[in-house]
């Protein structure tokens, strides 16, 4: 059928912070569960009613407000399947650190080490019931990514993870600081569908500590070090550096990680500037053309360490590419 829709509003579910909507692109999408609104923990049908009942409005023309302004709200032929092909689970912000780049540490105060439930909502209990009842697309269709918040200090990710694993997926992305080393996550790459990233940003302790706030940078190399070797496909594991400016954004800084990422065995690394902040207070802003440089930097470095019989697959985050190709943020 033809009508004005999205594929986040027929096939994605997002559990954020505080609610349970849509998407988490920048026009924010529908919400089918606030927890400002609802003194009630979610319930998986009401959520399921609201989401059908939204599909249905957009077949009678009737729209969200929220989405009509966005880009990806376009008139095409949808199928009529509606199967929850895209699960995003980043409902609590509790972190064992505090970037300097991090947009959810202004919502909290420091970091702590303590494993906690999310301060508004649980995400199993709806997801079980989501999955029990086939809302959730089969696992050759199905893919999540679960953030945060620090994985490995939230109550509910073993079990999370477990009921991931019983129902199966095709792509999984799994964030961690890499400050606590958790059973969960090492289970999670025994699935070679699991891609996992831990953004170190830095090369030395001193960088680390700037960054993070935490003197914890030769834990988190122990941690990465154990992961990629049980990793059931190392390349699966990601080392990813945000260059935040004034921070940790001078060509020897870039040097030290990839010589880190060299001593522990990784063999995908990541960079990207920091759009997170970069979209919140720099929107349209041109971006510094030393950022470009850094990055060229570290291609270049890649590149002649592979000569050199390194086996690196490195990458730039596909939202700093966009940025370099428009000129700003
Ligand atoms: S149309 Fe845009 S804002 Fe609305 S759900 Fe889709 S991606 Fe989100
Ligand atoms: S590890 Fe992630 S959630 Fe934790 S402070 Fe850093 S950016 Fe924020």
């Amino acid at each position: 059928m033809k009508f004005r829709c999205c594929n986040h509003i027929l096939h994605s579910i997002n559990f954020m912070l505080k609610y349970i909507q849509t998407c988490n692109e920048l026009h924010g999408g529908e919400i089918f569960y606030s927890a400002d609104d609802e003194k009630n923990p979610p319930d998986c049908e009401e959520i399921m009613r609201r989401r059908n009942q939204l599909i249905e409005n957009c077949k009678n023309g009737i729209y969200p407000e929220r989405c009509k302004t966005c880009p990806q709200f376009i008139e095409q032929e949808w199928e009529d399947n509606q199967q929850i092909t895209k699960l995003s689970i980043f409902h609590w912000l509790h972190c064992n650190c505090e970037c300097e780049y991090c947009f959810q540490a202004k919502h909290r105060k420091g970091s702590t080490d303590e494993v906690q439930k999310s301060m508004y909502f649980d995400a199993y209990p709806v997801l079980k019931e989501m999955h029990d009842k086939g809302y959730l697309a089969p696992a050759d269709k199905f893919q999540f990514e679960i953030g945060g918040g620090e994985v490995a200090i939230l109550e509910e990710f073993p079990k999370l993870m477990d009921l991931m694993l019983e129902h199966g997926f095709y792509y999984a992305y799994v964030m961690s600081s890499g400050i606590a080393y958790s059973e969960t996550i090492t289970k999670m790459l025994q699935n070679p569908k699991t891609r996992f990233s831990v953004t170190i940003s830095a090369g030395s302790r001193e960088v680390f500590k700037r960054i993070k706030k935490r003197d914890k940078f030769e834990q988190v190399k122990e941690n990465l070090k154990k992961y990629i070797e049980k990793a059931v496909d190392k390349t699966k594991v990601c080392v990813r550096y945000i260059i935040d400016e004034g921070y940790n954004d001078t060509e020897k800084d870039i040097k030290d990680w990839i010589d880190t990422c060299e001593e522990i065995g990784a063999q995908f690394l990541e960079i990207s500037l920091d759009f997170c902040r970069g979209f919140e207070k720099l929107q349209g802003q041109p971006y510094n053309p030393h950022l470009k440089e850094l990055v060229d930097y570290y291609l270049k470095e890649c590149e002649q360490r592979n000569e050199n019989n390194h086996k690196f697959y490195y990458s730039v985050d596909r939202t700093s590419e966009l940025i370099f190709e428009r000129g700003y943020y």
